[in-house]
């Protein structure tokens, strides 16, 4: 039995932060309660909503490895971001002028909601956010001096509330102290303003634009004025997304997601599903095993504190290397070699001596020696501080692999595509539903899965689901990235990236295995880091590490591997979580000058609209969530700059229409006034409501999908 150990993820010198950047849920936040101060103990991570102090504090986090999931928000030169970070990392950020807003996920907090899950028991709603307090407003100039255009006015309603969101472009753009206040009138003649916020995104103005704002029924009437005088048109707000699917059918079978699921259990909901309709269903083993759930075996040999080596198994640890150990001895005579040997799994140094027998080997010596004498079995490396330092006599030191999940198999994954349909031939017009690129993202395979679970059960009874499988060839992937979901469920909440490690020297140090892995939706092709686009980072220990090349990793080559061998594929979806976006190419830009990849043609544009007008739509019909107009829109101008992401590469290279949701919208807390983010793994309720109104969204897909293919077959 091997005795399992969890290291510790201590401060970097590397400040890491591997999560969100808020959006614009976030953007009205008010500086923490000092009834309440937030504190994380040094070693604790959590997702931390944090006031940064300026735009400059934001560019070192990104600099740094910030893992941006969301769009920075800024207010007053101020933004609001989501992050995932240590106690240390928090002070030091606090230290830096940033103010931490709410603990939005602890890290044990998942498990917890994963257990209630299993459970099937309720749990507690996320903590939202406060009110601002409102903005002093300057008075208008007495002559306009810029111009304002009203790009975008739309308004709905929801379980009874209506919201209006209005989006407003000044002349005056390189001004960055114009205001913009959006005047509104109801059609019974009430009448209301909000204050618009200045969006920035790489250096370049944009728009103005503001949450969306509760009004007391339709607004009818709109009007932008700005703090130079400038006055827009009056307009009046179109009905958003003013699409929505057929009524489901009496007896219409849903709901077949009950607990989150880890990938051993998705594994086997695919096999049952295959089983339970043989007619309809093919699982496909995707081409590339993955690594698996493995790590090599590692320990310190030495006091990290004083002097030290981090030794490593060249194999993984359950390669039979768990357990070996390593150690320094004092020969006990005078003029002795350094000497390595390997016995019994023991790797025994024998440290050099002088005339006088006293040791005088240098660390580095010592893992030169380690390297060279012991290559196919062990790697050395000189912890930091402690180079040309004399090696002490230490050990014996049991290497591990530091694993905790003891319900994973651990050695290569074979991940699975479900493929659903009458016609599985490549004759009907392919859609592909995929999960999960990003480990800690739980919600993203129920989406999938429950979507699969409708299309099939349904078959039998529903006639127009039938259709759908007699005109659509359906692929699913419910999780595309299962070994670092794995971990995501037995070692570290937040992990993102997939389990391969690329690092070398000391960014191998065990103290940064929270931080190793590829971001897998930044190891594409198109419009990559290693084509000079931004947003994914040279750094194996950032959270969107683009890896050591394009499609290094199995999990990416997968994806593309299934789309390029069913050339029928004509739309697909990768599903991600949090923050309620639905969006499309162009998803990367380079810095300079923020020029993006090609933009869709004006057909396309339109197609990509309309249909996400009406998958919106679908996604409504569940329990009223309305993905805002802000958030519905091309990547790199509705979220940020993701390089080498799996949509563009589908979309440029592939001709599929490739969209992307970012599942988990913000709830309106009509208690607080305020939107409230959920988190990457929120009480199993929330969880569940996302994998309901989101399978609804796939399913209009595939409606779209087989419009587009009859109007092909009329062209
Ligand atoms: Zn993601």
């Amino acid at each position: 039995m091997i005795v399992r150990r969890r290291w510790t993820a201590a401060a970097t010198t590397v400040i890491l932060f591997s999560a969100v950047l808020s959006h614009p849920a976030s953007g009205a936040a008010a500086p923490a309660d000092p009834a309440a101060p937030i504190s994380l103990s040094a070693t604790e991570t959590a997702l931390v909503r944090v006031q940064l102090r300026d735009q400059a504090q934001l560019d070192r986090l990104v600099a740094t490895g910030a893992d941006l999931a969301n769009r920075p928000r800024a207010r007053d030169g101020r933004i609001l971001a989501d992050l995932v970070l240590s106690g240390t990392q928090l002070d030091e950020l606090t230290a830096q002028g940033a103010t931490a807003v709410q603990i939005v996920q602890r890290a044990g907090d998942g498990n917890r909601h994963y257990a209630d899950s299993v459970r099937a028991a309720q749990a507690r709603t996320a903590a939202g956010l406060r009110a601002p307090a409102a903005g002093q407003r300057s008075t208008a100039a007495a002559t306009a001096v810029d111009t304002l255009q009203v790009q975008q006015a739309y308004w709905w309603t929801t379980t009874g509330q209506t919201f209006l969101q209005a989006q407003v472009a000044t002349t005056a753009t390189d001004d960055p102290d114009v205001e913009i206040t959006v005047s509104w009138r109801t059609a019974d003649g009430a009448t209301g303003s909000f204050p618009l916020y200045r969006f920035e995104d790489s250096g370049e103005y944009q728009y103005h634009y503001a949450l969306p704002q509760p009004v007391p029924s339709r607004p009818v009437q709109l009007t932008a004025t700005s703090s130079l005088g400038g006055v827009s048109r009056a307009v009046t707000p179109t009905l958003w997304p003013n699409a929505s699917p057929p009524p489901l059918p009496a007896g219409y079978q849903k709901d077949f997601i009950d607990a989150y699921l880890t990938p051993v259990d998705i594994q086997a909901r695919i096999k049952r599903l295959a089983r339970q309709h043989r007619d309809l269903v093919d699982v496909i083993d995707l081409p590339n095993k993955t690594q698996g759930y493995r790590r090599n075996a590692v320990g310190y040999l030495g006091d990290p504190a004083v002097a030290a080596l981090v030794v490593e198994s060249v194999r993984f640890g359950d390669q039979n290397m768990n357990g070996v150990q390593v150690r320094t001895v004092d020969p006990g005579r005078a003029n002795r070699p350094l000497t390595v040997g390997y016995r019994d799994r023991v790797l025994t140094v024998s440290l050099a001596t002088d005339t006088a027998g006293k040791t005088v080997s240098t660390t580095d010596e010592v893992a030169a020696a380690i390297n060279a004498r012991q290559p196919d079995r062990f790697r050395a490396i000189v912890e930091d501080g402690s180079a040309g330092l004399p090696m002490p006599v230490a050990g014996p030191t049991r290497l591990d692999d530091g694993l905790q999940g003891t319900e994973v198999p651990a050695r290569p994954w074979t991940v699975q595509a479900l493929r659903l349909g009458v016609h599985r031939d490549g004759s009907r017009v392919g859609v592909l539903a995929y999960s999960q690129e990003h480990a800690r993202e739980w919600a993203t395979p129920l989406v999938t899965l429950e979507f699969a679970e409708r299309m099939l059960a349904n078959a039998r009874t529903d006639p127009a689901t039938r259709e759908l499988l007699e005109q659509v060839d359906i692929f699913v992937i419910p999780t595309v990235n299962p070994d670092g979901a794995n971990y995501s469920f037995n070692d570290f909440n937040f992990q993102r990236k997939n389990l391969v490690n690329h690092c070398t020297g000391a960014a191998r140090d065990p103290k940064n295995r929270t931080s190793w892995g590829v971001d897998i939706n930044r190891n594409y092709t198109v419009g990559s880091y290693f084509d000079g686009y931004v947003g994914a980072s040279a750094n194996c220990l950032s959270g969107n590490y683009a890896g050591t090349a394009e499609l290094s990793e199995a999990e990416s080559g997968n994806v593309i591997a299934l789309a390029q061998d069913h050339p029928n594929i004509k739309f697909a979806m990768n599903v991600h979580s949090y923050g309620g976006y639905f969006m499309w190419p162009p998803g990367a830009y380079r810095a300079d000058g923020r020029v993006t990849l090609p933009r869709p043609s004006i057909d396309e544009s339109t197609l990509f609209l309309n249909s996400a007008r009406r998958i919106v739509g679908a996604i409504a019909q569940e329990r009223g969530t309305v993905t805002w107009p802000s958030q519905t829109g091309p990547v790199a101008d509705v979220l940020y700059s993701a390089a080498g992401n799996s949509a563009d590469q589908l979309y440029y290279e592939l001709g599929i229409f490739a969209w992307d949701f970012e599942v988990g919208n913000d709830r309106w807390n009509p208690a607080t006034n305020q939107w409230e983010g959920v988190g990457f793994q929120p009480p199993f309720d929330e969880a569940h409501g996302e994998s309901q109104e989101y399978a609804g969204g796939l399913v209009e897909m595939v409606r779209v999908a087989r419009d587009y293919a009859a109007e092909a077959a009329a062209d």
